[in-house]
């Protein structure tokens, strides 16, 4: 992409069909990519082959499509697109940042109690870089990447490493990528991909210049911001949206039984994440229509 030229995308992991919060984080995205006269593409997220039904796909295509989110290239399937994720695996791992691990959780757990401290983050643990020099004779299961400053095996290398990022919204944030995340997962002990390795490789490869998501995802940005620096990839501007909240006052999410998306009356699902996102009650009488009123709405279009 030419420099300068905004590419935004939708990521969504297809789990079962679009609710109603993950139509506001397509709503936003889309916008804003408009807004910027920019491109706007989607991404199906199916690393997770096993928590992706046969069709979720394709159901959140023709979701997108009834409320006219249309993308401007084809969609890319990152279940394809194993062999761009090892190569960058491979290149961390030659580099040294990437080292096998053959940790099970109970080791895992073992190790934290042994250190006499509890260390967990949203309910997963905070690696405590037992194989970080070596597995001494355990067999690899995964691959997790070095979260300190550099890669010595003391003294400076193992300096904590902090990241600040600007959030659209937010503002600045900052992480402790060492003690608050720990050396995370590149490659799962079942074979498959993380997340973040696959979003990193593929928001660098289709010219991502935008990420606009929801904000649970707010706090897995400094793990994609270090892993696009030690592979050359340019860091992204970042906005993360409102969460929709249930009626409980948590998140929604098809996790805690959020209904699929009601598109019977598509431009009153639009409406609804329009108000989600703060803007005002559009006069409109046909989608297209809705969604010009909309772009000329969305903030970013006056700054
Ligand atoms: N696939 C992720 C999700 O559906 C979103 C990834 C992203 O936007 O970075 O939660």
């Amino acid at each position: 992409p030419s420099a300068g030229r905004y590419v935004g995308r939708f990521a969504p992991s297809p789990t079962g069909p679009l609710h109603e919060g993950s139509l506001v984080a397509a709503l936003a995205s889309w916008l804003d990519a408009r807004a910027h006269g920019g491109r706007w593409l989607i991404r199906i997220e199916d690393v997770d082959g096993p928590r992706c039904p046969v069709g979720a796909d394709a159901t959140v295509l023709s979701q997108l499509a009834q409320v006219r989110l249309l993308p401007d290239a084809p969609p890319v399937w990152q279940s394809r697109r194993g062999e761009a994720y090892q190569a960058a695996l491979d290149r961390l791992v030659a580099a040294g940042w990437a080292y096998p691990c053959g940790c099970s959780r109970k080791d895992i757990a073992e190790a934290i109690a042994a250190r006499g401290g509890q260390r967990e983050r949203h309910g997963e643990l905070v690696y405590p870089g037992n194989c970080r020099d070596g597995l001494q004779g355990k067999p690899a299961r995964a691959w997790r990447l070095r979260s300190t400053a550099g890669i010595g095996r003391a003294g400076d290398g193992d300096a904590p490493l902090r990241i600040t990022w600007q959030d659209r919204r937010l503002g600045t944030q900052s992480q402790d990528l060492t003690d608050e995340v720990g050396d995370f997962v590149l490659k799962r002990a079942d074979g498959l991909w993380a997340y973040q390795l696959a979003v990193v490789v593929d928001d660098g490869w289709q010219g991502v210049t935008d990420v606009v998501r929801g904000e649970d995802l707010a706090d897995n940005t400094p793990r994609q911001i270090r892993l696009q620096e030690l592979l050359g990839l340019p860091r992204p501007r970042y906005l993360h949206t409102p969460l929709v909240l249930g009626d409980n006052g948590e998140k929604l999410s098809k996790q805690n039984g959020a209904r699929p998306l009601d598109l019977g009356d598509p431009l009153a699902a639009l409406r609804r994440a329009g108000d989600r996102l703060g803007l005002p009650a559009l006069a409109a009488r046909t989608l297209p229509e809705w969604l010009e009123r909309a772009v000329a709405a969305w903030p970013a279009r006056r700054r």
